[in-house]
């Protein structure tokens, strides 16, 4: 018997999966990913993908770091069991992904985190993001506003409430407390979450630098068809791939 540990993740495609084991990977990739990026806040935050039945929502177990998240760390609920949210490494946050699943059957992949960028932008007044540079635009549809509590979110009605203000927009700040975000695919959310911090933190530059001057709302919507073309997401998933890969070396 070889026994082998699983130390990296595997690499795997990062269009929707088309088996269990995929999308674990894609969980445990995309938490290794987003950890490189600002996401990393102690254990906490979590990643998760829809499977291949489109019920069963695969998400990271609380007690371990972002950064160290394998594919044995991810755990498997149905998005309609009510009771599948109090099992064993259940992060209690979780009912924001499975409401938002619920909402959204659009949506393949999420993220929560708390971003120190994302916070600090939802601990602002009338937080907005502006349109200064290419990042900002993925967010062309503006950032929903969840503003009720700055609580966890453990409730039912609490993740409804958060899904309800995430709307059909990519992300939602929790004011004074974190952000989530959507994709299509656990590509589309990778690259949502790294986009939003570089945006946020573009934004405090360029406005430490002096006046702004962003750019229009038409303007936002004809760059998006250019620069977010779906193709171009499998570049940067398999580069991130190779920088973890390089990392774990
Ligand atoms: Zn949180």
């Amino acid at each position: 018997v070889i026994l082998v540990l699983e130390t990296a993740p595997m690499q795997v495609p990062g269009r929707r999966p088309t088996s269990d084991e995929e999308a674990r990977h894609q969980v445990s990739l995309g938490c290794r990913i987003i950890a490189r990026f600002g996401h990393e806040d102690l254990t906490l935050g979590h990643v998760s993908v829809r499977g291949p039945d489109h019920q069963t929502i695969f998400i990271k177990r609380k007690g371990v770091a972002l950064s160290e998240v394998l594919a044995t760390d991810v755990l498997g609920v149905d998005v309609e069991d009510p009771d599948g949210l109090s099992g064993d490494g259940m992060h209690l946050e979780a009912v924001m992904h499975m409401e938002s699943y619920r909402a959204r059957a659009d949506v393949g992949a999420i993220i929560h985190s708390h971003s120190l960028y994302a916070v600090a932008l939802g601990a602002t007044k009338n937080p907005a993001l502006q349109f200064l540079s290419h990042d900002a635009l993925l967010f062309r549809e503006g950032m929903g506003l969840f503003d009720e509590t700055a609580h966890l979110i453990t409730t039912l009605e609490q993740g409804k409430a958060v899904a309800e203000a995430l709307g059909q927009r990519r992300v939602v700040l929790l004011k004074n407390h974190g952000v989530l975000i959507v994709g299509e695919d656990i590509r589309w959310a990778v690259l949502a979450a790294i986009t939003l911090d570089r945006a946020i933190r573009l934004q405090i530059a360029a406005r430490s630098i002096g006046p702004v001057e962003p750019l229009s709302q038409r303007f936002a919507d004809e760059i998006f068809e250019e620069k977010y073309q779906d193709h171009f997401l499998d570049e940067y998933w398999d580069a991130w791939g190779r920088q973890l890969r390089g990392e774990a070396e």
